[in-house]
């Protein structure tokens, strides 16, 4: 499989899916919040869009749906708890369902990882003998999404849920936030080696305009924050920034470290 990180706006990625020797030439798309990138790749690959498979109801990662639904009529996945405003779903998903491609051989299970908006979920499948993980806004290299909806509690969860998965699992995230991630990471745990070597990777990355995902879910529990609950100089932190010397309980923890993202 080739899994191609389309940029849309900013630093947004959208995500296409295609065997390269495949004979349906079939691509499936990820969160694409705008069309023209995706109509660009479809045609500079000569394949066909199969699929739209969707984390959740931001405009940056629905807006290109209903243009790409006029080339190709192909069934829309995506979150049963925000159908409401993901018009264009054909397929309603909830924790425990699975998504066949079957053009490409690939079924992900979904899951429920709500905190960023209430309903949204991620998507799990083996590609290529390796877990591969698409999980929009919820986990981020280096970080994690804002809560815009949901509370420290839901978001703890659904980071809990995403931080057993095998440590080999590919995280496809949707933005381009790396840097900035690590930044903010480093200045929670400094004395973090494997997070001070992550930062010069990826600067060297940055450098020569590369993305700096998919990233490994291993690499991540090494290195950010939003998953390291457990580490005595996180815990430090979120005691300094939240003035509660006695914080303990991991979602605390996880609580004042986003707070203190929020205004980083
Ligand atoms: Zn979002
Ligand atoms: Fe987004």
């Amino acid at each position: 499989m080739e899994i191609t990180a389309l940029p849309a706006f900013s630093d947004n990625y959208i995500w296409a899916l295609r065997h390269r020797d495949s004979p349906s030439d079939c691509v499936a798309i990820v969160d694409p919040g705008e069309a023209a990138p995706v109509l660009d790749y479809l045609q500079r690959t000569g394949s066909r869009l199969c699929a739209i498979l969707i984390t959740h109801r931001h405009a940056d990662h629905i807006g290109g749906v209903s243009e790409l639904l006029r080339h190709a009529e192909v069934p829309v996945y995506g979150p049963a708890a925000e159908q409401d405003k993901i018009t264009m779903l054909t397929h309603a998903l909830r924790e425990g369902d699975s998504v066949s491609i079957p053009e490409l051989g690939v079924e992900f299970s979904v899951l429920d990882v709500g905190g960023h908006t209430l309903g949204h979920i991620a998507y799990l499948g083996d590609i290529d003998g390796q877990p591969a993980l698409f999980c929009g806004d919820t986990l981020f290299a280096g970080g994690c999404g804002r809560l815009f909806e949901g509370t420290p509690q839901q978001m703890f969860n659904s980071l809990g849920k995403l931080a057993i998965l095998p440590a080999d699992t590919r995280v496809y995230c949707a933005h381009e936030y790396t840097q900035s991630n690590l930044k903010f990471a480093l200045a929670v745990e400094p004395g973090n080696a494997a997070l001070q070597a992550r930062v010069q990777a990826v600067a060297r990355l940055r450098a020569e305009q590369q993305p700096t995902v998919p990233s490994l879910l291993g690499a991540e529990l090494a290195t950010n924050p939003f998953l390291r609950w457990h580490s005595p100089e996180v815990i430090a932190a979120a005691r300094k920034f939240s003035g509660n010397a006695t914080l303990q309980d991991p979602v605390g923890v996880f609580a004042a470290i986003r707070e203190w993202k929020n205004v980083f």
